[in-house]
């Protein structure tokens, strides 16, 4: 039953119509549990809340499914427009984004030119960005853009997948430009042709890249509400004397905010992922793949 709840959010959170459909009608069905509104003012005061409890954060505005140059183009100004409300409001915050939202499927050119006027407008500000790693089919094409930008730019970082066959390699390959990697499990639905099929596999390459990456002498974040995967980070990193300055643990917005929270009370920097934006519902529906549980949330919020 869970598998094919999974599998049924996984699959809904990708189609083009419903996520058009979902855009005209703002947050719905408990979405704003995930997200934390629909406008930049919204999240800047959600960022506000959190620096008060000792969180650091990253926006990230929301865009999925961008067909055309011209809606690339839009979704790059409101990066940049997000940037300079962080930079205005002096809040703690770097920046997410998505490449297919920059027009990667529409011309790696395009998406390029993006990027870099995003990272111009970051490294004026002396902030960071980080992009989100999305479906296997976008992960040679990112990997290729981010070592690009990496010859020009220090403010950039990627995410990768422990849940790829590949990423024990792409680790490897990355200590030489020194990444800085966020780490996490992976959320989209993959075959098994090119990702781990069981849950136990994903969690022991997730445990060893992370320890690779630690002691390549890299940054790291860990990105995960997994107490295990956690505990094992918190056991290494004081084992092996790494700084706490070499890494983040990081969370979803309004996921698992006691173990947020108490990681913030030992002293770990917890850096929360804030989504905000109207076009909420594909990364509504792969938390809801994640734990299926949370559709109780819907099915309350529906009929409320
Ligand atoms: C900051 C951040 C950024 C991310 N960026 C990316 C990315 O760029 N690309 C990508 O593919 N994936 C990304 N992910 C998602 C990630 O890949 C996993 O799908 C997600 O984090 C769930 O895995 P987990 O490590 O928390 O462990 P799991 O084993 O899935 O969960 C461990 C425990 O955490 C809690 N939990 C996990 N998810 C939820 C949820 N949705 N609702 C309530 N409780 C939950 C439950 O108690 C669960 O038992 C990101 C995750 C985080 C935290």
């Amino acid at each position: 039953m869970e598998v094919l709840m999974r599998n049924f959010f996984q699959s809904l959170g990708k189609s083009p119509s419903a996520n058009r459909l979902a855009k005209k009608y703002g947050l719905k069905f408990g979405a704003s549990r995930f997200v934390a509104g629909s406008t930049i003012e919204q999240a800047i005061e959600s960022v506000r809340q959190l620096n008060k409890e000792g969180k650091v954060v990253t926006l990230d505005h929301l865009g999925e499914f961008v067909f055309s140059e011209e809606e690339a183009n839009e979704s790059a100004a409101m990066c940049i427009k997000t940037l300079d409300a962080i930079a205005k409001a002096g809040v703690d915050s770097n920046l997410s984004l998505k490449m297919t939202s920059l027009g990667l499927d529409i011309s790696r050119v395009l998406c390029m030119k993006n990027m870099r006027r995003i990272l111009d407008r970051a490294r004026m500000y002396g902030n960071f960005v980080r992009i989100d790693m999305e479906d296997y089919d976008h992960c040679q094409v990112s990997l290729d853009i981010y070592r690009e930008l990496r010859q020009e730019y220090d403010n950039v970082g990627i995410v990768i997948q422990a849940y790829l066959y590949r990423t024990e390699q792409d680790i490897k390959d990355l200590n030489e430009l020194h990444a800085n990697l966020r780490l996490v499990k992976g959320a989209y639905k993959e075959s098994s042709e090119v990702a781990f099929p069981i849950k136990k596999d994903v969690d022991e390459n997730y445990v060893k890249i992370i320890q690779m990456h630690l002691s390549n002498g890299n940054y790291t974040a860990i990105a995960s509400h997994d107490v295990e995967i956690i505990n094992q980070t918190k056991t290494f990193v004081e084992n092996r004397k790494v700084s706490r300055d070499q890494f983040e643990f990081q969370m979803l917005y309004g996921i698992c905010e006691d173990l947020q929270k108490q990681l913030v009370d030992e002293g770990y920097k917890v850096r929360v992922y804030v989504p905000y934006g109207i076009d909420w519902f594909g990364y509504f529906m792969r938390r809801l793949a994640e734990r299926p549980a949370n559709a109780w949330f819907v099915l309350k919020n529906i009929f409320k």
